[in-house]
């Protein structure tokens, strides 16, 4: 199925993003509202709306977005002093935007997380 969100409208170049990679199987670009001196997401081409929808026989979907950001972390040259990484997943876990991706972030010492609103 096609993308419907605004990252399929990146993948496609209908609208403009700051993509610092892409492959066959993902891209991955600045986020607009960064939570983090780093802030880049990580989404695939096949579109999946949430980690609900995603079925066992396509788990490498989300095992590359974690590797691929594993190795921008590395290339950049932040991997040694960390990050994180994070997918949210509906109204609880503050999903906007329903296409899966993962949120990298690096570039300072991260506060706690998951901390009911
Ligand atoms: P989530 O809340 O986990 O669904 O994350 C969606 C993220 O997409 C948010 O951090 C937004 O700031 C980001 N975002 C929304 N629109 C754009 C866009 N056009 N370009 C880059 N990032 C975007």
């Amino acid at each position: 199925m096609t993308d419907p969100t605004i990252f399929g409208k990146i993948i496609r170049r209908e609208i403009p993003a700051d993509i610092v990679y892409e492959d066959e199987h993902l891209i991955a670009f600045r986020d607009i509202a960064p939570q983090a001196p780093v802030h880049v997401l990580f989404v695939p081409k096949l579109h999946v709306a949430t980690l609900n929808d995603l079925q066992a026989d396509r788990a490498e979907v989300v095992g590359r977005l974690a590797h691929a950001a594993a190795a921008y972390a590395k290339r950049e040259g932040f991997a040694e002093n960390g990050y994180r990484i994070v997918m949210n997943c509906n109204g609880d876990g503050g999903q906007t935007v329903f296409q899966i991706h993962l949120h990298l972030l690096a570039g300072a010492q991260l506060g706690r997380f998951g901390t009911p609103r």
